[in-house]
């Protein structure tokens, strides 16, 4: 008998092990997914999630800064739109169950954002076709942003927002 306990105890070892990683793969995907009736209720019209651009709309300190980099950016003469500030959390969540049910096209990696919270906006190019294109024009804009003490999503490092500000 006594020989098999080696045996027996590695054995409940492996099978704990085993079970840890279950727990551990069972987290993220509620993490990554939690509420799955929420989504499927979900109207998959983006017209019902309508996007603001109203500077207005953005907390005091981020629309005072919004204006001095948007006033700093029209001196260098760079066209810079802004195509949304405040995002409702039903716009949030719709933006994020998209790109999860597609896959292909993840839109926002995240249900809480600071545009949730009035704390940032996203600009494009002002030049038709070419909204995005231009990296140096986004480049300049974001150290422009970052001069009126702005965080540019530009500068991410692990996942870059091109035309993402916030404070
Ligand atoms: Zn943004």
């Amino acid at each position: 008998m006594k020989k098999y306990i080696p045996y027996i105890f590695s054995g409940l070892i492996i099978v704990f092990i085993i079970l840890f990683l279950f727990k551990i793969l069972e987290g993220r995907g509620i993490e990554v997914f939690d509420d799955l009736s929420y989504y499927d209720n979900m109207s998959h019209n983006e017209y019902d999630y309508p996007v603001i651009k109203d500077i207005d709309e953005l907390e005091e300190d981020t629309r005072e800064k919004c204006l001095e980099f948007l006033k700093l950016c029209q001196e260098e003469g760079l066209p810079v739109m802004i195509i949304e500030t405040y995002r409702t959390q039903e716009r949030q969540d719709f933006l994020y169950a998209q790109g999860r049910a597609n896959d292909n096209n993840v839109v926002t990696w995240t249900r809480s954002s600071y545009h949730t919270r009035r704390k940032a906006f996203d600009i494009a190019k002002n030049e038709k076709g070419n909204e995005f294109g231009d990296d140096d024009f986004f480049k300049r804009c974001a150290e422009i942003g970052e001069a009126v003490g702005l965080e540019a999503g530009y500068f991410w490092t692990d996942y870059q927002d091109k035309g993402h500000f916030q404070n």
